[in-house]
């Protein structure tokens, strides 16, 4: 029997032309004429769409993704529903992808599809990208693999992949351990399981969460300025294994000891932070102070983590447990 999806047009590049006034791309396609250009569509599988948004991904919000979340829980659980689909404009992408991922616990295949090239620019990548979103979502392979973001033919997991080229159309990546599995010949295939996965039951979420690079010479004026402003939580993108200049340790002190969640990360692109180092500013002392360690997650992940974490729990401990224990 046909299968049947549900897709939410949330726009992006896959959504838009270039505007004869402003010479630039800008949101204009509807669901349907998005699928019109998938042929013979009809002939493998019924669709079911949902116009939620034709934004720019730019002007997605953590509480969009939170709405986003709350139709497909609503959908999900249908009989006559296979599984999901999102359209979403690349820049956020992944940011959506994994925000679903954590806090949408279903069997069911949710796919990420976008764009790189808008329709009016040769080679259109929108419909070959949403084709293999759906081979994908119709395939019993799929099914609990997690939140998925299929494009240019890879299948990657939502908790690793990245936006990693502003141009190439194989700009999802995972860099740290490789994609999931391709799709050939309308078919997905995969070459990996994901053997972990982490849900934080929540409705809520908090979103004065900031999220700070660290670069040599940084100070603590950064810090102090989001205590001062009432944010909740602070992610560190680190030096290194983890370690920041030590001008900075009296903000993320006086952070922590206002109840403020902070979570180290590293800007380095792969590898996890780990204490390894004693000196001042270093993950031991930061581990010493209270610093919730985020593994391996890029800052605009961990900064979705922490939302969702501070939308369940304001305690620092529980947070901490969230993050660092890997069997949540
Ligand atoms: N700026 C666009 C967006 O994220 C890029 C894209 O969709 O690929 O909406």
């Amino acid at each position: 029997m046909k299968k049947k999806l549900l897709i939410i047009f949330t726009g992006g590049t896959i959504a838009m032309e270039v505007d004869p006034l402003l010479h630039a791309a800008i949101p204009s396609l509807n669901s349907d004429e998005i699928i019109s250009m998938i042929s013979n569509v009809e002939e493998i599988v019924n669709v079911e769409s949902i116009n939620f948004a034709n934004f720019p991904s730019p002007h997605i919000r953590p509480k969009h993704m939170l709405e986003i979340s709350n139709i497909i829980n609503k959908n999900i659980y249908r009989d006559d529903i296979d599984g999901v689909i999102v359209t979403h404009g690349t820049d956020t992408l992944e940011e959506t992808a994994y925000f679903l991922d954590l806090i949408i616990d279903q069997e069911k295949p949710i796919i990420l599809v976008g764009a790189m090239r808008n329709n009016s620019e040769l080679g259109y990548d929108g419909s070959s990208n949403l084709s293999a979103a759906i081979c994908t979502a119709i395939s019993e392979k799929a099914l609990g693999k997690g939140v998925l973001v299929v494009m240019n033919n890879e299948v990657n997991a939502a908790g690793e992949v990245v936006k990693t080229h502003t141009l190439a159309l194989d700009t999802f990546k995972s860099p740290e351990f490789g994609p999931l599995g391709i799709v050939d010949n309308d078919e997905v295939i995969f070459y990996r399981d994901i053997i972990s996965r982490k849900h934080i039951d929540t409705k809520k979420i908090e979103e004065k969460v900031a999220l700070i690079k660290t670069a040599s010479g940084m100070e603590a004026n950064i810090i102090d300025f989001y205590i001062d402003s009432g944010y909740k939580g602070i992610v560190i993108e680190a030096l290194g294994r983890g370690n920041v200049p030590p001008q900075m340790i009296p903000g993320i002190e006086r952070a922590i000891s206002s109840n403020i969640a902070v979570v180290m990360v590293s800007r380095c692109h792969t590898g996890r932070v780990l204490d390894s180092y004693g000196y001042k500013g270093g993950g031991k002392h930061l581990r010493d102070l209270g610093v919730i360690f985020g593994d391996n997650l890029p800052g605009h992940k961990a900064r979705i983590k922490l939302i969702l974490a501070l939308g369940k729990t304001k305690n620092l401990k529980e947070i901490k447990n969230i993050f660092e224990n890997n069997n949540i």
